[in-house]
């Protein structure tokens, strides 16, 4: 037996629902380029680097919160998310149709973290902020350890799993909580709730309409996460048998599919995509 593992993040597993054949990338990266796809390089989109900002000023935030220093400004949070962002675009960034320059990047960010700071931090109490959690998937394709891992935005007092979205656009993260949930079993404890807040990244131009919060269903959300999980083992078995690209299915309708986004469009890796051109 070969002594390798592997491991899957939770993250991943909404992504693995748009597109299998994108998301596999990250995960198999190495198995990948060693058979012979050359891959396209790719820069982190605006929305990714303000995403990554303003986990990092409601991090500042709420552990602030949690060390009893709660009078700290919004000002003070929004300077941690513009360090962040600062540092995650120096080697390039790629903007979208919401975010065309460095002036809306910065205005927005100032939205969402005075958003997060005004909204929702007063009505959470926070216990851990980012933690890492990782277990083994229970599984009888692979021959070695499959783990699943993932960092949890904020667990609260009461139990409550707690995951924050800026992007521009709401989609299900029902697979990625369900997994947040089940990691949490298997670690310590049984969660109360599971709940995605969205803080919509919106145009400069138009107004800004609020955190929205979405408290999910934990048993379809761990549904969810296990269907996922053993669609990707099943998945990752076939390639090892098969070593075909086509043992991951491919979404060419996916928002993601372009040559923005994906390293593979276009290439030998999704040869659907030969051809086509960008979207
Ligand atoms: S090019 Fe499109 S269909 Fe192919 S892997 Fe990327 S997102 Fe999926």
């Amino acid at each position: 037996m070969e002594n390798k593992t592997l491991t899957i993040r939770a993250s991943s597993l909404p992504s693995y629902q748009d597109c299998a054949r994108r998301a596999i990338i990250p995960i198999l990266y190495r198995r990948i380029v060693d058979s012979g796809y050359v891959l396209r390089d790719t820069r982190p989109g605006v929305g990714q680097c303000i995403g990554t900002a303003c986990h990092a000023a409601a991090y500042s935030a709420l552990d602030h919160k949690k060390h009893g220093t709660i009078g700290t400004s919004t000002d003070f949070h929004v300077d941690q998310a513009v360090s962040a962002y600062d540092t995650e675009i120096v080697d390039g960034i790629e903007w979208d149709a919401v975010t065309g320059n460095k002036n809306d990047a910065y205005k927005q960010i100032r939205t969402l973290v005075g958003s997060f700071c005004g909204e929702i931090l007063p009505m959470v109490q926070p216990d851990g902020i980012e933690m890492a959690f990782e277990a083994v998937v229970p599984q009888s394709e692979l021959p070695y350890e499959v783990y699943t891992s993932g960092h949890v935005d904020l667990d609260t007092v009461d139990w409550s799993v707690e995951d924050w979205k800026f992007g521009s656009v709401h989609r299900s993260h029902h697979a990625q909580m369900g997994d947040y949930s089940l990691l949490e079993k298997s670690a310590r404890r049984t969660v109360s709730s599971v709940v995605v807040t969205q803080f919509p990244r919106t145009r400069i131009s138009k107004p800004y309409p609020g955190a929205q919060r979405h408290v999910l269903d934990i048993s379809v959300c761990e549904r969810a996460a296990k269907s996922v999980l053993n669609h990707m083992i099943h998945d990752i078995a076939e390639y090892e048998r098969t070593g075909s690209p086509w043992s991951f299915g491919c979404n060419p309708g996916s928002m993601m599919c372009s040559d923005k986004y994906c390293r593979a469009r276009g290439t030998e890796w999704c040869e659907i995509t030969k051809g086509m051109g960008d979207e």
